[in-house]
């Protein structure tokens, strides 16, 4: 694994150098468009290479099902559409190829190789052998009598519009749907893209290339999706979804004029985990953040670490972000919590020490925030010294009482 982790780093270097090659040697022949048609498994082989090494496994699973829909389509679909077989293959692959894709978009991500991801693999491969032979031996022709006003539209131009394929497919886009706005990672979008470029395919099949370019559309959408969901395991908190410590570090790096920047920490936040449970705190987590958020004059909010934020004012000096500031510290103090039954005080012996800490009314909670803020300086002329300052600022904002916004100037 380790030899293949590292030579995938040579992975770019190979296709320039193999497409370069084409193009010298083998244009205008007969090679040449063999290596088009190819472009699909190509891609197909270099996805699922690349999302084992990531553990990426849903993406392997798509790149499997895209693969396996196109050989079906370059080997079993190219005589004429009357012919029996060629239907019951083509809507078979259609139906597959979707409901295969939902199925992935609902899985959860378990890594590359776990008995979860060899039967899910073991599922798709199966189910396109099984349709293969049902055609191939003519077991589907016996029903074809009974299955034809069910497959066949004549009425239409477009023939895949019989009944069973069209519901199939509005199911399964439907349900894809949902899950994508359910899940909302960039997996589930690449998932729908790859629906939507699969489906026109079938829709407009008789235009010439359609499968070759739309098929190698699809496994580059499924790229993309991959370097997204890798930027942001890399610059995005998982938890609050805000950008993390790595990002911040990468945005200093660009910073040369006027700045300022600020330091938030949740007060008390280990008692409040102690009373309430780490997923309740985990909540709380969430809650501050997207007020953070939302802080205004211009300010670029992260998650620090642990229960800290950093907020991140370009050129904009102190005077100006601290009303900002305060109207935040105001808004999370001031903002009552309802939590669930289950999530309870945990300890009331903890709940009473937390009194006058955390504030239990009735059901609402609510936490408040200490901030320390300063900015760039003839002394303190670099991101990592203001954020010093601003330490120094926020540990006298603790000091002298919490719940409170301290600036320093110089
Ligand atoms: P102070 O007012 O002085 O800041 O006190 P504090 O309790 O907030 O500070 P301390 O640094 O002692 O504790 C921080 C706590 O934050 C410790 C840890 O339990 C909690 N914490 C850090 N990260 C997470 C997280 O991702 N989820 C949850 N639920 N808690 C976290
Ligand atoms: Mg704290
Ligand atoms: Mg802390």
């Amino acid at each position: 694994m380790i030899i293949i982790k590292n030579l995938w780093k040579l992975v770019p270097f190979s296709i320039v150098a193999c497409a370069y090659l084409i193009l010298q040697f083998s244009w205008g022949n007969l090679w040449a468009q063999a290596i088009h048609t190819s472009l699909p498994y190509l891609m197909s082989a270099l996805l699922l290479l690349v999302s084992l090494i990531f553990n990426r496994s849903r993406l392997a699973l798509g790149a499997i099902n895209a693969c396996l829909a196109y050989a079906f389509i370059q080997n079993g679909m190219q005589q004429p559409y009357a012919e029996q077989s060629t239907q019951l293959l083509f809507i078979g692959t259609a139906i597959l190829f979707s409901w295969h894709l939902c199925l992935t978009a609902l899985y959860r991500e378990r890594g590359s190789v776990s008995v979860w991801g060899l039967a899910r693999l073991l599922l798709i491969i199966g189910s396109y052998i099984a349709l293969w032979l049902a055609v191939r031996d003519g077991y589907l022709n016996t029903l074809y009598p009974t299955l034809k006003p069910f497959l066949v539209d004549n009425s239409h131009e477009h023939v895949w519009l019989g009944f069973a394929l069209l519901s199939s497919q509005l199911a399964s886009g439907l349900t894809l749907i949902i899950i994508t706005l359910w899940k909302r990672t960039s997996t589930e979008t690449a998932i729908l893209a790859a629906w939507l470029t699969g489906n026109a395919i079938f829709f407009d099949f008789g235009l010439i290339a359609i499968s070759t370019t739309l098929f190698s559309a699809l496994l580059l959408a499924m790229f993309v999706s991959l370097i997204q969901s890798a930027y942001d395991l890399a610059f995005v908190d998982a938890l609050t979804l805000l950008p993390g410590r790595r990002a911040l570090d990468e945005r200093m790096g660009t910073l040369s004029k006027q700045f300022s920047i600020a330091m938030i920490d949740i007060d008390h936040f280990k008692k409040f985990n102690d009373s309430y449970g780490h997923d309740t705190g985990d909540q709380v987590l969430r809650l501050v953040a997207s007020k953070i958020r939302k802080v205004g004059a211009g300010g670029i909010a992260y998650r620090y670490g642990g229960e800290e934020f950093a907020v991140l004012f370009p050129q904009k000096k102190l005077e100006l972000i601290e009303p900002a500031l305060n109207k935040l510290r105001e808004n999370i103090a001031g903002y009552q919590m309802t939590l669930r039954s289950k999530e309870r005080m945990q300890s009331k012996k903890l709940g009473e020490q937390l009194r006058g800490v955390v504030s239990p009314r009735e059901k609402g909670i609510n936490v408040t925030v200490s901030i320390g803020v300063s900015q760039k300086t003839e002394q303190n002329n670099t991101p990592e010294l203001v954020i010093k300052s601003a330490d120094k600022s926020l540990y006298r904002a603790k000091n002298t009482g919490r719940n409170r916004v301290i600036s320093t100037l110089n």
